[in-house]
Parts: C-alpha cells; sequence; structure tokens
C-alpha cells in the first residue's frame, strides 16, 4: 500500500502519521520526490483501514500495490534512483558505458584494456575474476588474483571496477569492488541475494536465461528488503528457440522495466548475442530505446580470450561502437 501526502506537510505531521503506521506493525518506506513525498507501506495490510487515512488532511490518495514487489515499484518511489558508483553515476538521465575484458587474464591484459576503454569515452572497468562456465573443465577466473590486478587497473587509470561474485564467502575478497556482480546464473540465488542485501555497495543485478521480469523485480527485491536500494538491473538475453545468436536480447524489458521500477537498467549487447559483429547495432539500440547504460566485453586479442572472444570487441571497435552510442544519445536526448 502507498500513501501520498500533499505538497506542504510538515515533517511533524509525517512523523506523527508514520509512528502511528508501525505501531500497527508495518515498515514504512518514505521517498521525497520533487513534489509529493510517498510512504510505503510493506507489512499485512489487510487491517489497515484505507478510508481513515485517504481522510486525513495531510493526504492526497491511498493505493493498493497489487505487485508482489514493492521497494523497487515505481509506485513506492516515483523518482528514478541514481547509483553512484565511485563517483560514477548511473540513472535518472546518467548514463554509463561499462567495458573490458569478459575474464581478467594478466596484468598486461587488464591494463591494456582498462587505458582503451577509458580513452574511448567508458567509466567503468569490467572484468571477471571468478567466472561461471558451463563446463568445469574451462578457464575458471583468477579469482582473488584477477581481483587485485583490476584494482591494479583500477590504480591506473581511475576506473572504478565491476566483477562477479558467485559465492557469498567470497565477499571480504570484494571489499573494494566498486559494483559487485551478480551473474545470469545467480539471479535466483536467494541466500546470495539476501546477503547483498545486508551490506552498502551498489550491485549489478543480470537477468536470468530463463526469467521474467517480474522474477528479476523479485530479485532486487530481495537486495532491497535488506537494505540495500544501490541496485542496477541488467538485460543480457534471454533463452529463446532462436540459435543463431547465443541468447535473444529483450530490448523492450528497458521501456517495460523504466515503468515498473526507479532502479536504473542496462544492456549487455556482448553476452545478449554472442556475436562480435551484432553487438555494436544492439548497442546502438540500447541507447536509442533509453538504457542508463552498456556494458561490453573488450579484448585486446580476441582470437586468444581465454572466455568469450567470439563475441569481444578490439579496443578499435569499441571505440567506433562508443562513437555511435554517444551520437545516438544526443538523439535521443533532443
Ligand atoms: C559476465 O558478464 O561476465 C557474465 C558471465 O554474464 P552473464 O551472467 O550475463 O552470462
Ligand atoms: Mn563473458
Amino acid at each position: 500500500m502507498i500513501t501520498v501526502l500533499k505538497p506542504g506537510t510538515t515533517e511533524a505531521q509525517k512523523s506523527h502519521l508514520i509512528d502511528w503506521l508501525k505501531e500497527q506493525g508495518l515498515d514504512v518506506h518514505v521517498s521525497v520526490g520533487q513534489d509529493y513525498t510517498v510512504l510505503g507501506l510493506i507489512g499485512d495490510t489487510s487491517h489497515v483501514d484505507m478510508d481513515l487515512i485517504a481522510s486525513l488532511d495531510i493526504v492526497e490518495a491511498v493505493k493498493r500495490v497489487t505487485e508482489p514487489y514493492k521497494q523497487c515499484s515505481r509506485k513506492f518511489h516515483p523518482d528514478d534512483t541514481v547509483v553512484d558508483i565511485g563517483g560514477v553515476k548511473i540513472g535518472g538521465g546518467n548514463f554509463a558505458l561499462i567495458a573490458g575484458p569478459c575474464s581478467v587474464e594478466s596484468e598486461e591484459q587488464i591494463i591494456a584494456v582498462a587505458k582503451a576503454v577509458k580513452a574511448s569515452g567508458a567509466s567503468l572497468l569490467r572484468g571477471g575474476a571468478f567466472k561461471p562456465r558451463t563446463s568445469p573443465y574451462d578457464f575458471q577466473g583468477l579469482k582473488a588474483d584477477g581481483i587485485e590486478l583490476l584494482l591494479e587497473a583500477k590504480k591506473i587509470t581511475g576506473l572504478p571496477i565491476v566483477t562477479e561474485i558467485m559465492n557469498a564467502n567470497h565477499l571480504p575478497l570484494f571489499e573494494e569492488v566498486d559494483l559487485i556482480q551478480v551473474g545470469a546464473r545467480n539471479m535466483q540465488n536467494f541466500e546470495l541475494l539476501k546477503e547483498l542485501g545486508r551490506i552498502d555497495r551498489p550491485i549489478l543485478l543480470k537477468r536470468g536465461l530463463a526469467n521474467t521480469l517480474k522474477e528479476l523485480l523479485m530479485s532486487a527485491e530481495y537486495i532491497m528488503a535488506g537494505g540495500n536500494d544501490k541496485i542496477i538491473l541488467c538485460e543480457r538475453g534471454i533463452r529463446t528457440f532462436e540459435s543463431y545468436t547465443r541468447n535473444t536480447l529483450d530490448l523492450s524489458a528497458v521501456p517495460m522495466l523504466h515503468e515498473l521500477t526507479h532502479l536504473p537498467v542496462i544492456i549487455d549487447p556482448s553476452h545478449a548475442t554472442g556475436v562480435n559483429r551484432l553487438v555494436g547495432p544492439m548497442a546502438a539500440a540500447a541507447a536509442a530505446c533509453g538504457a542508463d547504460g552498456i556494458m561490453i566485453e573488450v579484448h585486446n586479442d580476441p582470437p586468444h580470450a581465454l572466455c568469450d572472444g567470439a563475441q569481444s570487441l578490439t579496443p578499435d571497435q569499441f571505440d567506433d561502437v562508443a562513437r555511435k552510442v554517444s551520437a545516438i544519445r544526443e538523439i535521443v536526448a533532443k
């Protein structure tokens, strides 16, 4: 249930109402917007007298929220959430290009790629240290050493880093990671989500291979329910019957999620297509449909990449894509 307060409601009136609602066993989530303050009521609201609340002088409207997700719903928080990642903002009109290799492979590789993508306009550096691979015989990532190398690249370039966590026990290794990624395969690892809800660090939550947008939002809700509201959602392609591409990019997820939630939404055209030459067109489409950011895999030597070489762009290709994305964003903003 949400209660919209009238403009001009005093702090004293607001806290009086909040205290009264809390006395009824409800959690109250307060969202202060430009014009209105919205109180999101969480818990069993079946016994709450809606008519009584609606009759108060300071109340503009009272509505039931029927969706199972509450805190990530736009109804609870009408304004866009802006997530700050070590000084780089995403959401609410702030756009970020995230780029880097699928996996951190060596010091030379990550530093060369970090410098190149920065020069082309990327504001965050990605790189997998713990890799979720389909085969246990494939490269599993450099693990803790990979995170160390990312931090070294950060020191040199100033780019905040994003890398994937697969196990909550690894959290101590992620102390200095600016944006912690939950990969598609772990979108519904609820114990991991609960742990990430307890920390104060931005989370990049990727949509599962075969998950609906509602399920994605419910996973975000797990993190928010623990108290962490710094979440960025990522559409990275879903499983369909199509086999020419690795996945099918569900671009309509961007405007649909923007309606449903206040959280920023980014697109990963690399995992969505799996094909190097399709990454540029899909990145352009993501910029055109209003994505808050784009995450692209870039490798200095794609044919020899230890993971996902076929979908990785060279630094020159990334430069070209970054330029097109920026041109499209200018047109869309007009
Ligand atoms: C990745 O971004 O490195 C990754 C493994 O992506 P996904 O979880 O979307 O497959
Ligand atoms: Mn990859």
